[in-house]
């Protein structure tokens, strides 16, 4: 790692199929990329869904990463891995075997159609800002809807 590498902050989720499988194959197709190092992962937190409730529970993760590529190609990065383990999109915010979202890319902002950085609902997402919360402060935090269950599990 030379100093081009930057920090970027990610955002993993699944609710179809084996959940826990999916996040671990996910981050094992990061890890095989040479220009993405994981330098830190998050418990695995059990999410009730938002938005579209008939659906099963998510589990969430939040990992911090280095980086040589640029956020559009980690977005790229990212899509594969989603499309990899057949992520359809049919309903918004519906059941998908795996999402993967930029939280945070260095300190920089980005506002183009397909991409916005830093992620514009990151804030408002209890499951995304308990897990980030874990990553800054080290405490594994609760709420009614969020609810870690798997520490130290990657
Ligand atoms: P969501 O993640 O909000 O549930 P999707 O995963 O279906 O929704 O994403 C829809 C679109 O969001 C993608 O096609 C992507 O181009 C766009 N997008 C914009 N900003 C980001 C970001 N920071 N991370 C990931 N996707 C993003
Ligand atoms: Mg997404």
């Amino acid at each position: 790692m030379n100093n081009s590498w930057l920090e970027a902050v990610l955002s993993l989720g699944s609710n179809l199929g084996d959940r826990l499988l999916l996040l671990r194959e996910s981050l094992h197709q990061l890890e095989l990329d040479s220009g993405i190092e994981i330098i830190a992962v998050s418990s695995v937190y059990e999410t009730d869904p938002v938005g579209y409730l008939d659906q099963p529970a998510f589990y969430n993760i939040v990992i911090k990463i280095m980086t040589e590529h640029s956020p559009e190609q980690l977005l790229t990065i990212c899509q594969k891995i989603e499309k990899k383990f057949h992520r359809e999109r049919k309903v918004r915010w519906g059941p998908r075997t795996i999402d993967i979202d930029i939280l945070t890319y260095d300190d920089i902002s980005i506002d183009k159609p397909d991409l916005t950085i830093p992620h514009p609902r990151m804030n408002e997402r209890e499951f995304v800002m308990l897990p980030l919360q874990e990553l800054i402060t080290g405490q594994v935090q609760v709420s009614a809807a969020v609810r870690p269950i798997f520490s130290n599990w990657y």
